[in-house]
């Protein structure tokens, strides 16, 4: 429930309202805005006799928040959240870009791919070192060697980077590295792994589940930010459907879906959901047009030789006219590029 405090009410009287709800057992929220207070309060609502808590001074009233999702739901945040990762916000005027290959494959590899990221105008790198891949013989990924490759790569270009956890065990070392980390589709639900970065403070790029419905996908969210994280980003990235032209289909509709019941950004990886790059401007103009806070695109240096996703990644100049053709399409709602 969300308990709104009068906008004349005093520090003391929130925290009064606060604590009775803690010892009532309660997880408090407290949301501070421009014209009043507002506390999101998750628990066993049957143990509070509203009374209890209305007619405490300063409180206005009680709503209760009717999805299952409580502190990433509209209702109890108005307002859009916004993400900082390094330096590079999320969420507000700006479409913000991520950029570069599907893994980090050598320092050689990787550098040059994020200069070039860099050079055509992304924010934001992306790299694997950790892979998820389908098969046990496929390329796994550099590990901890590849988060170096990142760090280093974030030293040259003075771009943040964001690189996926698979496992529990590796949370601490990929946010030792990371300036956001990922949470990929196969693991939207590996709620193990969401409570582990829900404790970390670092940002978190929630992809949506290979086959996820959106209700899903926002628990998921809600798991990262009952511990504590509220710096979550979600990612729509195509979702599995009876059409196999194209790696997944794009649920564009998401978009303004996400917008309405969550104060979240969101961002669409175009790579992942067509698996083929000839599909991928059209997608991101598409995106950026339904509302999305930035993209998420495969670029390498050399597809042709690309360990990975080569098929769906993008060259350096490719990427760059993606960036070019976006920037009227942002201004045209409303946006920066
Ligand atoms: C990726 O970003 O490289 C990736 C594996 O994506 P997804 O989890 O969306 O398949
Ligand atoms: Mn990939």
């Amino acid at each position: 429930m969300i308990v709104v405090m009068k906008s004349s009410a005093t520090t003391e009287q929130i925290e009064k309202v606060e604590n009775r709800l803690i010892r009532l057992g309660f997880k408090t929220h407290p949301i501070h805005g421009e014209k009043s207070t507002v506390i999101g309060a998750i628990g066993d609502k049957t143990v509070l006799s509203q009374e209890s808590i209305i007619n405490m001074d300063g409180v206005e009233t009680i709503m209760p928040i009717t999805k299952p999702y409580k502190l990433i739901s509209r209702e109890l945040v108005k307002g859009n959240t916004t993400v900082t990762v390094g330096n590079v916000l999320v969420g507000g005027d700006e479409i913000i870009l991520f950029a570069g290959p599907c893994a980090v494959e050598s320092e050689e590899q990787y550098i040059t791919s994020a200069l070039k990221v860099k050079e055509a105008g992304g924010h934001i790198l992306r790299g694997g070192a950790f892979k998820p891949r389908t098969s046990p013989y496929a390329f796994q990924g550099l590990e901890e060697a590849g988060l170096k490759i990142m760090a280093q790569a974030r030293e040259i270009t003075g771009l943040p980077f964001v690189t996926e956890v698979v496992d529990t065990r590796d949370v601490e070392l990929v946010a030792k590295y990371a300036d956001m980390i990922q949470i990929g589709a196969r693991n939207m639900q590996n709620f193990r792994l969401l409570t582990e970065v829900g404790k970390t403070k670092k940002p978190v790029l929630l992809k949506r589940g290979l086959a996820a419905t959106i209700e899903e996908w926002l628990m998921s969210a809600e798991y990262i930010i009952a511990e504590g994280n509220a710096d979550i980003i979600l990612c729509e990235r195509g979702i599995r459907t009876y059409e196999t032209t194209t790696r997944n289909t794009l649920d564009i509709s998401a978009i303004p879906v996400i917008k309405e019941l969550t104060h979240l950004p969101i961002v669409v990886d175009p790579s992942h959901a067509t698996g083929k790059r000839q599909w991928i401007p059209a997608l991101s103009n598409a995106s950026i047009a339904a509302g999305a806070d930035g993209l998420i695109i495969e670029v390498h240096h050399n597809p042709c030789e690309a360990l990975c996703d080569g098929p769906q990644s993008l060259d350096p100049e490719q990427f760059r006219s993606v960036v070019k053709a976006l920037k009227p399409i942002a201004a045209a709602v409303g946006r920066k590029l």
